[in-house]
């Protein structure tokens, strides 16, 4: 029986023996214009990556997602081997990875268990608008304790009234002297109970005719901070061992040197973030999905009906094939994303199409998935149903696939009314 978190390891190596072949073959010809080969170093982070996934994360996976508990023993060893806050530079102690390495970390952790890799990726969430718009002071401060200690930060713009509308967001701040004081909620954010300390938007301009650009700013702040108060966990359909809370802010004091970005741009900065952030939640849900694909095609070499493999009807074969090509695609886009944060271009376009696609590529594969193992597939034994659960969120959290589509069409037909059609 292929229970879950049981025999997942043969597959893990067969499949992923394939993806090697496709991303790792002979160097490319020279002159071609393209490279699709990763560097060595990528290859042998992603090598050790695989093997952390394989013992330390698939076999306590489904335990973690039965209990609901916060996954701090495989976060303290991963923090240990140096596979968090991949985006904090080597100046303030990180690896100072680049984003196609840190991709390739983040699919492989999701492999295992992508509710684990929300609550790891929360990291580079809260650390990436410190180091777009941090001053030396805060990044030395807020990114510096992330590699000394395991330690999670959070993201926290979300509100009850406003999470798509971000610029609808109700928190205020208003400075006085030499700090600002924050009064607000916010809700659905990640880490929330164990973070260390937050990345906070608030509005700093009540005209609310006053435009988005210039009405909000951003902080870093003390998860400690006096009138911070913490939620309940929110009990989600999937991904359960993430954190996921609501936060209210009375009277939070914060010095005017934790503003991340100029006053007033920190609407600038949450969405800068996620052109860095989205090509890393496309590598969460291309994990999920590979992960689909292979318990998928185990179970259909080993399951029988008519007397022979049910891998040998069409209708099942058709199935993995349309995984394995989206999954292709997914990654392919996936790295693009990354490649172009790396080369310093804006973001938002690819960033955006790898997220939507990664998204529902990771649900049209879970959804395959649960139909291959048929009956068992609904069963909370088989590691099916979780990966079905799990996989929704990537089409809701870092912009809803519709909010992805507003920002490709927008960007799009921007590009194209600037510089004609060929
Ligand atoms: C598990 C989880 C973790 C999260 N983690 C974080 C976090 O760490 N930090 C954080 O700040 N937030 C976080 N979020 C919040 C998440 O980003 C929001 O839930 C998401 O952006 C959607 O906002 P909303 O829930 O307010 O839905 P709404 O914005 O109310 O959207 C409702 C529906 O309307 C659609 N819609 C809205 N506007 C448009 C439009 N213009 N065009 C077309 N359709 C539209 C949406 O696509 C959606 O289908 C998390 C959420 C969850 C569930």
């Amino acid at each position: 029986m292929l229970s879950s978190g049981g025999c997942v390891g043969r597959i893990h190596v067969l499949g992923r023996a394939a993806a090697r072949m496709a991303y790792s073959s002979s160097a490319s010809p020279a002159g071609s214009g393209l490279n699709f080969e990763f560097t060595p170093d990528q290859i042998a982070l992603r090598d050790s990556v695989r093997k952390f996934v394989t013992d330390e994360i698939i076999p306590v996976a489904a335990q973690y997602d039965k209990t609901m508990e916060y996954p701090w023993p495989v976060i303290k060893k991963a923090h240990s081997l140096g596979f968090l806050n991949g985006v904090v530079p080597e100046k303030y102690g990180g690896l100072g990875l680049d984003a196609v390495s840190g991709v390739l970390i983040c699919e492989e952790v999701a492999y295992g268990c992508s509710g684990m890799a929300t609550a790891v990726t929360g990291n580079d969430l809260a650390e990436t608008p410190v180091v777009i718009g941090g001053n030396e002071e805060t990044k030395k401060k807020f990114l510096g304790r992330m590699i000394e200690e395991p330690l999670v930060a959070s993201y926290a713009v979300t509100e009850p009234c406003a999470g798509s509308d971000v610029a609808g967001i109700k928190t205020k701040c208003e400075k006085k002297g030499d700090e600002y004081i924050l009064n607000g909620s916010k809700m659905w954010i990640t880490n929330a109970g164990h973070a260390n300390w937050f990345f906070v938007l608030a509005r700093s301009d009540p005209d609310p005719k006053a435009p988005a650009g210039k009405a909000f700013t951003a902080f870093a702040v003390e998860g400690d901070s006096p009138g911070l108060t913490r939620g309940r966990k929110e009990i989600n359909m999937g991904q359960r061992c993430s954190d996921t809370r609501g936060i209210t802010f009375e009277d939070v004091r914060v010095p005017a040197s934790q503003v991340i970005g100029a006053p007033g741009e920190g609407f600038k900065i949450a969405m800068k973030t996620f052109d860095k952030t989205r090509p890393i939640v496309a590598a969460v849900a291309s994990g999920l999905a590979e992960r689909c694909l292979d318990v998928a095609t185990q179970y259909s070499l080993e399951r029988k009906a008519f007397g022979t493999e049910i891998s040998n009807f069409q209708g099942v074969s058709f199935m993995l094939a349309e995984m394995a090509m989206q999954i292709e695609m997914a990654r392919y886009m996936t790295y693009k994303s990354a490649y172009w944060v790396d080369t310093g271009r804006p973001g938002s376009f690819f960033a955006s199409i790898a997220k939507l696609f990664a998204s529902d590529t990771a649900n049209m594969a879970a959804t395959n998935c649960v139909q291959v193992f048929g009956g068992a597939g609904f069963n909370t034994e088989y590691p099916a149903e979780k990966l079905m659960r799990d996989a929704k969120i990537f089409q809701i959290y870092e912009g809803t696939s519709q909010i992805q589509r507003v920002v490709i069409a927008r960007q799009m037909l921007a590009r194209l009314k600037e510089q004609g059609f060929y």
